[in-house]
């Protein structure tokens, strides 16, 4: 937005999402100290982590590839810390494209920097339509919580993305795929929510029922963790 000063913002479709589906959306902006950030998660009852640009490849042990597009390893470090004390803690998460990948890396899995070169095979991923059109189909896992919250074994999403989960992370389950293969939602069956997906649901949900769908799921957790969690936060 601003060249060399980084800002911390977010897209107003996903604040308006967590909004209309009855939560209270704030912003965590990147800190100084790791600190902050989780004294800031201590006071919220969920964690939305939205698209942006791709994880450092460094954090999952890789150079760069020269398909790779830009970085902001501070902003990966805190999300990072974030997702940690979120696993931890049993508070509610959903992670949205970037969040996705930077979920998969926080819990230990990789990435492809880039599918087009790494997996030519791919079909379209980076739709040139407009965000709220959906291009792709994605197959849904039976047994997962995904399922349960989209009633549904085959939905189409949006795609805009050239990164993607190579390894998932151990613990993590994939529970939605593409048709050319490639992972397209995580879960992880023993937090009381964490729920991940590769497309972008804030671009869809003023009038696709799957993608509201996505955001009542994770209000709905958060006030439940609201309710039950001890007093004193975290
Ligand atoms: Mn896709």
């Amino acid at each position: 937005l601003y060249p060399g000063r980084p800002a911390d913002f977010v897209i107003r479709d996903y604040s308006r999402a967590v909004e209309t589906t009855g939560g209270l959306p704030v912003l965590i902006p990147v800190p100084l100290a790791t600190r902050t950030g989780l004294e800031t998660l201590a006071r919220l009852d969920g964690l939305l982590l939205t698209g942006g640009d791709d994880v450092h490849p460094r954090c999952y042990g890789e150079e760069p590839l020269p398909a790779l597009g830009e970085v902001d390893y501070q902003r990966d470090l805190a999300e990072i810390a974030l997702v940690r004390a979120a696993l931890e803690s049993g508070l509610p998460v959903l992670g949205i494209c970037r969040g996705l990948q930077l979920i998969n890396v926080a819990c230990g899995g990789t990435l492809y920097q880039d599918i087009f070169t790494q997996r030519p095979d791919c079909q379209g991923h980076r739709q040139s339509a407009p965000r709220d059109t959906n291009t792709h189909k994605v197959q849904v896992l039976e047994t997962s919580r995904l399922h349960d919250v989209l009633g549904q074994t085959l939905v189409w999403v949006n795609s805009r993305h050239h990164q993607a989960v190579r390894d998932p992370a151990p613990g993590l389950t994939p529970s939605a795929r593409a048709g050319d293969g490639l992972i397209e939602a995580l879960e992880k069956p023993d937090h009381p929510f964490l729920l991940a997906v590769q497309w972008h649901p804030e671009g869809t949900w003023s009038h696709d029922e799957y993608s509201l769908k996505l955001f009542q799921a994770l209000t709905g957790a958060a006030k439940s963790y609201r309710t039950s969690r001890p007093a004193g936060g975290l």
